[in-house]
């Protein structure tokens, strides 16, 4: 089979011939449709292991894509619940199934977690990428049943690579509980995981958003949305808990979502959470990066929670898949940027789009 393989940290990646996977036990092997891709990614994987020393990239020749679609082309034996032709999203989740954590649904916080085709969150990701080395970039997977996400005969593969992102916000924001009748402020709104925080909230019944990034014109568009329901800021205009208090009587608001990037400033997310009312909850699935230095006290006056997420559950991405596929949530302002296997390359420099979190990246992988 085709695969697009990293042989050394910072080189392009080698589109070149290997043997394709078969499946044995409970495993199955998804013939790759499509894979989307996280904006920029050959700068984040030359600087992976730099910034983040205890997260092993997979071993070299190494087989990246994080959000593979497309379909199930051979099952395993002790296989039963999906079959050959199977239209379905393979969820990079991978951790060891046996533990009290994977037996309680709680995959992400198994010891063994790690991202195929990505990173891993410890060294024990090295044992779960002998035993699943495929990422998206190639053209047959081996991935376990649990990782199978069905997706719906409306759902198309290009709208469902974005499930990672997608699956990643929802996660997030199911951590408050009922969003219905709620407030809740996106912290880098228009990215790519802050518009679909955004759209997702709209759909589970939030009553208004409150979204905060840099770019004016990205905000406008985030806000026609809906928009009765979305009030935008600029950050660069001042203060976000400040503008926050101006436009809910001084009260704040009911959740915070953090949805910003590895570059950014720890700063913007201080001033920021000083804008959830008492009570209130911060929810972080960014990858902002440091030690945060807030007064714990204020924690406790203020009975405020701060929550990480991480990624979602299979059973979380079929939420969104029926979502999807029914309506309830309508990504289609989503735009899809498509790139064939063969430039790879230039894909994963992440050519400039001006459409931030709008624009969907995307790998094709075409029969040979
Ligand atoms: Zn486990």
């Amino acid at each position: 089979m085709k695969a697009a393989r990293m042989h050394e940290v910072g080189a392009p990646l080698v589109l070149e011939e290997m043997p394709r996977p078969h499946a044995a036990g409970t495993d199955v092997v998804v013939k790759v449709a499509a894979c989307g891709m996280v904006p920029n990614l050959a700068n984040v994987l030359a600087n992976w292991e730099t910034w983040y020393p205890h997260e092993p990239l997979p071993p070299r020749p190494a087989i990246f894509g994080l959000d593979p679609v497309g379909v199930i082309e051979e099952v395993g034996e002790q296989v039963v619940n999906v079959s050959v032709g199977d239209r379905v999203y393979v969820n990079p989740s991978r951790s060891c199934g046996a533990c009290h954590h994977c037996s309680s649904g709680h995959a992400q916080q198994c010891a063994y977690w790690t991202f195929a085709g990505y990173f891993g969150f410890s060294n024990k990701s090295l044992a779960m990428y002998e035993k699943y080395p495929h990422g998206g970039f190639c053209e047959y997977m081996l991935a376990p049943q649990a990782a199978i996400v069905p997706i719906p005969e409306d759902l198309d593969f290009h709208r469902a690579t974005r499930l990672g992102y997608l699956g990643t916000a929802y996660a997030g924001l199911k951590k408050f509980g009922p969003l219905t009748g709620k407030t809740l402020m996106v912290h880098g709104g228009t990215g790519t995981l802050g518009v679909g925080a955004t759209l997702l909230a709209l759909a589970m019944g939030v009553s208004k958003i409150y979204a905060v990034a840099r770019g004016v014109p990205l905000l406008e568009r985030l806000r026609q949305l809906d928009p009765a329901r979305v009030e935008v800021f600029s950050n660069v205009d001042g203060g976000t808990a400040d503008w926050v208090h101006s436009r809910t009587g001084g009260r704040g608001v009911d959740f915070m979502l953090d949805t910003l990037g590895a570059v950014a400033s720890l700063d913007a997310m201080k001033d920021a959470m000083r804008g959830i009312s008492r009570g209130g909850m911060l929810v972080n699935i960014g990858g902002t990066a440091g030690e945060l230095g807030v007064d714990v006290k204020w924690f406790m006056d203020n009975q405020i929670r701060l929550a990480g997420s991480a990624w979602f559950t299979s059973a979380e991405g079929m939420e969104l898949a029926n979502m999807i596929g029914s309506g309830a949530l309508d990504v289609s302002g989503l735009v899809p940027k498509v790139w064939p296997l063969e430039q790879i390359n230039e894909a994963i420099n992440g050519v400039a789009s001006s459409d931030g979190g709008f624009t969907s990246y995307l790998v094709e992988i075409v029969d040979s």
